[in-house]
């Protein structure tokens, strides 16, 4: 009998040691505890807990891992316009129905277990070590569950008991009552052929009949679990704004809730819209990614008219780190295949783990998995805590409660970190996950590229993880934009903390310190430079002003063009950033936890070499390649020097 969860001593520190259970449970269970409370004690929470993950622990090892292979072969089948799973993945789903985990995150009072999404967190890395197909489709049952509880909190169709806290009617108690029975799930409908990333090209169009109804009208594509059904789909409701508005194309869009089916009391089923086809993709075969298209669906209108771009906006983030969550679990799962196989295959003498390359492949992918797992886990908690603060803010208020400014306070301190260190989790994770993977392969060699021994499986299903909920690209330019604006808005901040980082670089007693100093003064180095870089294509005198009145000399910008050199190295930024963010947490772990150093020490052995590398290539190259794009657009630079 395996489990993924005790045999990982790392992802149980997280469970048992680090995570702020005080402060995620003072948001989690605000009624408190006692005997007619959710839980008597925290420690009973936190037991429940454990034993939730340590029992799918169990079920990912002993019934999900073994099968993995399977489910890729199986895939999905589609036939008279409707998809099914393999028998293999339907049975695994029976096994998880009569395990009840699909209430795992929806409140108690609606009938779910209500536990933290941080326990959700673990759990997704837990089931996507064994296969991330079963857990992508089961993270369409809850989470969707979950999305439609939280717009409807949003929109006031839920109401709350103040003293309790306890949700007491809800918009969508019947849909959700569905999926957590295991009888239904949803999908999140926002692709189309024409808007992927751009999200201001989309084309479907939500308008209201003459009784006022909605109806919801395009084609949306790659669409995971869209065999089921309630889809969470976003269509145009306002026309687009002024052309010259960057933004104009996303103001005008709305979130519907769009039934793709009804079944009947006779046994028959009405289809509101239609499967055109499944996508025959390279990995992800146990998955099934619908292109649907919609004539005039019937659909309900979440939150109001012209706000789902900001409503897609408020649960991003979670999406993001459930995806980093995943990527963990790829590589969990990549470096303990070629650590097992490297330990038994002998090679010139010696098995290959004895090899100095494959030694240092191998320690560099352990080293990496658990400066990720830190950046990862640090987004959960973060995140959970500032929206589910949020959430009860909103509650008290809209009870007449008074705005508790330090309760305000703290809430947009956690926003401030999910915001800073999701998209670098998101980024680094899936991007590993693709690594490590291709790793594991090297390492097993001939075995590793045929199919008996699941490598090649890892590799097929982690590519996907840089390109969906947002593009490594796309998060890279959020790093980089909230970064150099930050620094904009208060460029002072840039130069104290650089002189900071500097002291502690060489008078820190402690040699852990100075080196997390060192890569932290990288890190500003290199936001300085880009800065410069920037400035310097603008205006010939720029670099003789001092950075602190930058901000006043850089009014009227144009981010599209003159910030060409920070996009340009947005991702270079991004993976330094991720480093710094890393090593400044498995700081924080090595202070109250000494037998943590030994990570630290490995990690800081790795990322300063590379992030003096970054910041080389961040502040040498780039130019020729930006001048040359500069002139397939036309345009003239007179201003650079
Ligand atoms: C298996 C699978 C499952 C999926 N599941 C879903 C789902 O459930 N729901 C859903 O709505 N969608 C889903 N998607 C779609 C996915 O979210 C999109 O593919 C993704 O957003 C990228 O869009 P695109 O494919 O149109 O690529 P594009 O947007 O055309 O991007 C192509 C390339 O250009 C880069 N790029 C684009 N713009 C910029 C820029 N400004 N700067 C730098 N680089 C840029 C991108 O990073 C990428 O490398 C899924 C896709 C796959 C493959």
């Amino acid at each position: 009998m395996g489990n993924f969860l005790k045999d990982n001593e790392d992802l149980q520190f997280y469970l048992n040691q680090w995570l702020d259970w005080d402060k995620i449970l003072e948001v989690v269970e605000p009624a408190g505890f006692g005997p007619n409370k959710g839980y008597a004690s925290k420690e009973e929470a936190l037991e429940t807990f454990s034993d939730i993950l340590e029992m799918l622990g169990g079920f990912a090892a002993d019934e999900i891992a073994p099968k993995s292979l399977i489910l890729d072969q199986e895939g999905v089948t589609f036939e008279n316009g409707t998809a099914t799973l393999g028998p293999t993945m339907n049975q695994i789903f029976d096994q998880m129905k009569e395990l009840e985990v699909h209430g795992l995150l929806i409140p108690r009072e609606l009938g779910g277990m209500g536990c933290p999404m941080v326990v959700y967190n673990l759990a997704a890395e837990i089931i996507a070590r064994a296969d991330v197909c079963t857990m992508t489709h089961f993270g369409f049952h809850g989470g969707i569950a979950m999305v439609l509880l939280m717009y409807s909190m949003h929109e006031g169709s839920t109401s709350v008991d103040t003293e309790t806290m306890e949700i007491t009617e809800t918009r969508f108690r019947d849909a959700i009552s569905e999926i957590i029975a295991g009888d239904a799930w949803g999908s999140m409908d926002i692709t189309e052929p024409d808007a992927g990333s751009d999200m201001a090209a989309m084309r479907s169009v939500g308008e209201q009949d003459e009784n006022g109804d909605w109806l919801v009208t395009g084609n949306k594509i790659f669409i995971t679990s869209g065999h089921g059904k309630y889809h969470v789909v976003i269509a145009r409701t306002e026309p687009v704004g002024a052309p010259d508005d960057p933004f104009a194309g996303l103001k005008g869009l709305s979130l519907f809730l769009v039934p793709l089916f009804e079944d009947e009391e006779d046994g028959t089923r009405t289809w509101h819209g239609q499967i055109d086809r499944i996508e025959e993709k390279m990995g992800h075969h146990a998955c099934a990614t619908c292109s649907i298209t919609y004539d005039r669906s019937p659909g309900l209108l979440l939150g109001e008219r012209g706000d789902g771009f900001k409503l897609m906006l408020m649960l991003m983030n979670n999406a993001r780190i459930s995806v980093a969550c995943e990527s963990l679990g790829i590589c969990e799962a990549a470096y303990r295949l070629a650590r097992d196989y490297a330990a038994e295959r002998p090679s010139m003498g010696k098995t290959i783990d004895r090899h100095e390359m494959i030694a240092d492949m191998l320690e560099e992918m352990e080293t990496d998995i658990c400066g990720i797992r830190a950046l990862t886990y640090a987004c959960a908690e973060h995140e959970e805590i500032s929206r589910r603060m949020k959430i009860l803010r909103a509650a008290q208020e809209r009870a007449g409660a008074p705005t508790d400014a330090e309760a305000v306070r703290v809430e947009r301190r956690h926003s401030r970190k999910s915001r800073r260190y999701t998209p670098m989790a998101k980024y680094l994770a899936s991007e590993k996950a693709c690594e490590m993977a291709r790793r594991a392969i090297q390492i097993l060699g001939g075995v590793g590229y045929i199919k008996e021994y699941g490598a090649e499986k890892l590799l097929r299903d982690a590519l996907v993880f840089p390109i969906y909920e947002g593009t490594s690209q796309i998060q890279a330019l959020m790093v980089m934009k909230d970064t150099l604006t930050r620094i904009l808005k208060r460029p002072a901040d840039l130069v104290s903390r650089r002189a900071q980082t500097r002291w502690t670089a060489m008078s820190a007693r402690d040699p852990l310190e100075r080196g997390v100093a060192r890569i932290q003064g990288l890190a500003l180095a290199a936001q300085q430079r880009l800065l410069m870089r920037t400035a310097a294509r603008k205006f010939k005198g720029m670099r003789a002003i001092p950075i602190t009145q930058w901000k006043d000399a850089m009014d009227g910008w144009d981010p599209k063009r003159d910030f060409a050199p920070a996009m340009l190295h947005a991702e270079r930024l991004t993976r330094l950033l991720a480093d710094e963010a890393i090593c400044e947490l498995l700081w924080k772990q090595a202070e109250k936890h000494p037998e943590r150093r030994p990570i630290l020490e490995r990690y800081l052995e790795r990322a300063e070499p590379r992030c003096r590398f970054l910041l080389d290539e961040i502040s040498n190259s780039g130019d020729r390649l930006i001048n040359q794009l500069r002139d397939l657009e036309g345009e003239s630079d007179q201003e650079v020097a």
